[in-house]
């Protein structure tokens, strides 16, 4: 089991969290803002982060481990290989996630859906349906940070590394917009 402190260490260490002027993907605003895949350039915190992970879904017997491309694949591969099981991931085709280069999920195996951060939980719901749809037992969820407080229902066991409420704001009742600070769309080239 990893402290709580250790994980805020981590994301500071991978300077996760970002502070500024944001608009997020809900079309809220925000001071501070998430950036993950950070994680993920250094194989020392993917792993360790990935690890406790992995464990609280060890005694599920997970055969495969899917997350959604592009922001969960690292982790996904990660979380596999502390199960010493399969993992692949989803991708948009025509907005739709599908699997593609020859990926499957056998009917009844056990899926782990991975997601580095939940926020609403869309495309962890959008790929849950697609390994129903395939035949797959969705045994759980499983991400790095919940943003959501807890309150993302996927109708299955759902555990995360840390909860992180990040404070957001209609962008009428910005206090970031009042001072005339100019916002940014995080995943954007402006985000060092
Ligand atoms: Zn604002």
């Amino acid at each position: 089991m990893i402290s709580r402190e250790r994980v805020l260490e981590i994301l500071k260490e991978a300077d996760v969290l970002l502070e500024g002027h944001f608009l997020l993907t809900s079309g809220r605003h925000s001071g501070k803002y998430l950036q993950c895949a950070k994680i993920f350039q250094y194989t020392k915190y993917s792993e360790e982060l990935c690890a406790a992970l992995a464990e609280m879904f060890r005694d599920k017997n997970i055969d495969v481990v899917i997350g959604p491309a592009l922001g969960a694949v690292l982790m996904s591969y990660e979380v596999s290989r502390h199960l010493g099981v399969k993992n692949i991931f989803a991708e948009r085709e025509e907005g739709k996630f599908t699997l593609r280069r020859g990926f499957s999920i056998e009917k009844g195996q056990k899926v782990l859906v991975v997601e580095d951060v939940v926020t609403t939980g869309g495309s962890v719901k959008e790929v849950i349906e697609l390994v129903k749809n395939l035949g797959g037992e969705v045994a759980g969820v499983g991400a790095i940070v919940d943003r959501s407080g807890g309150k993302v229902d996927f109708g299955c066991d759902f555990k995360s590394v840390i909860s992180l409420e990040v404070e957001s704001y209609e962008p009428s009742d910005c206090p970031l917009c009042k001072q005339n600070i100019p916002y940014i769309k995080p995943g954007s080239r402006n985000i060092k």
